[in-house]
């Protein structure tokens, strides 16, 4: 199969090529760089399966290039993490829209089945308003806040990619399946984003405090990323996958305290722990999500498994990939 990944050189796709190409297939990634990195690929440069485009999914006729001869496209180029979409409200709100706009276009004109990534911030505040809510089912309610919290744009336009992705697929027969992911971690992710494992774990390691926002009570649930691709091709194998939308996550909430308690731990740091308001961090007028715990139900009967990595199964591999990484660099710099 000849599978085109966008934001290929991401955290993500970085890790779903390395599980494509080890089966057989060929891979070709498009990734404008704006948060992936020629790094997370470099190892992959002389691989004769492998191919990159560095382009944007803004720009349709580069990504119909890219996409030419391809079977199957993985949709995973999006604005990521809270500081990059607080900072960046417009770039987040073209490339989620846009962008998936192209991406369907060319997956109904080459009928090319394609997985399109959404995100669990699509519930929004659904467990923290909804009475007899414990966890988030895939048609059960979400809650976004006002136009006027930035954050919320993220998840209404991921929402609104989903919608005209069952759309193409209710009105033209375009194979798609959305696939909604829950906070994936692991190697490669970088905390430059602010998402909380990298930064967490950077921190402990240079023996600088660990800074939790809020009271750390909030919880979140970390799904393995080498759980997430191989639940992603599983799905892509799977034909009554095809027009439905999937959490890919794990059900075993952690809070915020509790994960820098596990990463302080594992990684033999000895570092004090500091919380820090929530305006500080973000801005003001921030809303963070208390609670996201996924239904996995729907995910298990499609494809008869469920991301099972735990949480610190996740942090021994992220400190042992950011403890090599710092080596490579002191061995470069001749230390
Ligand atoms: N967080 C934190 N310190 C950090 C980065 C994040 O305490 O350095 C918190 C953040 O406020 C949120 C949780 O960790 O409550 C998860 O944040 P992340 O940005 O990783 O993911 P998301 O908010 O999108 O779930």
């Amino acid at each position: 199969m000849r599978y085109l990944i966008t934001g290929g050189a991401g955290f993500i796709g970085s890790h779903l090529a390395d599980h494509l190409l080890a089966q057989g297939h060929h891979v070709h990634a498009f990734d404008n760089l704006s948060t992936g990195s020629l790094d997370t690929i470099a190892h992959l440069a002389n691989h004769e399966r492998f191919a990159l485009t560095i382009g944007d999914v803004c720009n349709k006729s580069a990504l119909e290039t890219a996409a030419s001869g391809c079977d199957r496209i993985v949709h995973l180029a999006a604005a990521v993490g809270v500081k990059h979409i607080l900072e960046h409200p417009v770039e987040t709100i073209t490339t989620n829209v846009r962008g998936t706009e192209h991406v369907l276009e060319i997956a109904e004109a080459q009928d090319s089945l394609t997985l399109i990534a959404s995100t669990s911030e699509v519930y929004g505040k659904a467990l923290e308003t909804v009475d007899n809510l414990d966890t988030l089912a895939e048609d059960g309610p979400w809650v976004l806040g006002a136009t006027s919290k930035r954050r919320w744009a993220y998840a209404c336009t991921k929402a609104m990619d989903e919608f005209l992705a069952l759309a193409y697929a209710s009105e033209y027969g375009t194979p798609v399946i959305a696939a909604r992911f829950f906070n994936t971690v692991g190697p490669r992710q970088t905390g430059q984003y602010g998402m909380v494992v990298p930064s967490f774990v950077k921190q402990a390691l240079a023996g600088e405090p660990i800074t939790v926002y809020g009271d750390g009570r909030q919880t979140r649930c970390f799904t393995h990323v080498q759980d997430a691709v191989e639940v992603v091709d599983s799905l892509m194998n799977t034909e009554s996958a095809h027009g439905e939308v999937f959490n890919i996550g794990r059900p075993d909430p952690i809070s915020i305290n509790t994960l820098a308690e596990r990463v302080r731990e594992l990684s033999g740091a000895d570092v004090p722990i500091n919380h820090i308001p929530y305006d500080e961090a973000y801005g003001d007028g921030f809303e963070d999500m208390r609670r996201r715990t996924p239904d996995m139900s729907k995910l298990q009967a499609a494809i008869g498994t469920r991301p099972e990595r735990d949480l610190d199964t996740i942090l021994r591999d992220v400190i042992d990939h950011e403890r090599a990484k710092q080596q490579d660099m002191h061995s470069e710099n001749g230390v």
